[in-house]
């Protein structure tokens, strides 16, 4: 059995600072929250102290009678290669390059709701669980990554349902900040 090592959970992985091929996170858990697919499946891990904060925030969810369910959490190298050859196949560019998603950190988990179908879709930013999830993410630590009106910093698309875990201060900074991580990133190469 390997120790686990505490990651830096502010880590920035974006097209301009991607990942390397054999990054794979410390120490990988199964969130126990559910999801909408099988059972002991890659996409159901998370980073360890992620995957607890996830349980606390679904958790929490429930007893405000939301129900969230989680669509996909970790996902290593390999498998986001083999899904952008496919996307690319298909002539798509919905789906990030290897190596330049932060699912291969373990420290983003897709949510979805009943009503889109368990689909990621922009609707779920006006359903009750969308609104929920933006108001309590902060709360246990989790930003929602890719805003709207942020796309030209972040260089991805408005995904209100990709939240991504780091750390309840920064959490709470960024959410009353409207800061981005890149923005957090690009303060800390440029203290005034
Ligand atoms: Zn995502």
């Amino acid at each position: 059995k390997g120790r686990c090592f505490r990651m830096s959970y502010t880590l920035l992985v974006n097209k301009s600072h991607p990942l390397t091929s054999s990054y794979v996170p410390p120490c990988l858990a199964e969130a126990h929250i559910p999801f909408d697919t099988s059972a002991h499946d890659e996409k159901t891990l998370m980073e360890k102290t992620a995957a607890k904060a996830a349980a606390k925030l679904f958790h929490q969810a429930a007893s405000d009678n939301i129900t969230l369910m989680g669509v996909s959490g970790y996902r290593s190298y390999k498998r986001q290669e083999s899904l952008y050859r496919n996307a690319l196949a298909r002539s798509s560019s919905a789906v990030a390059p290897p190596g330049t998603s932060e699912h291969q950190t373990g420290l983003a988990l897709d949510i979805s709701c009943a009503s889109l179908n368990f689909e990621l879709e922009e609707a779920f930013a006006y359903t009750k669980e969308g609104k929920w999830l933006k108001t309590n993410a902060p709360l246990y630590g989790f930003i929602l990554r890719y805003p709207r009106r942020k796309e030209h910093i972040t260089q991805y698309p408005w995904e209100p349902w990709h939240i991504r875990f780091v750390g309840k201060t920064l959490s709470l900074y960024l959410s009353l900040t409207g800061l981005t991580l890149e923005e957090y990133h690009q303060m800390l190469s440029n203290p005034r």
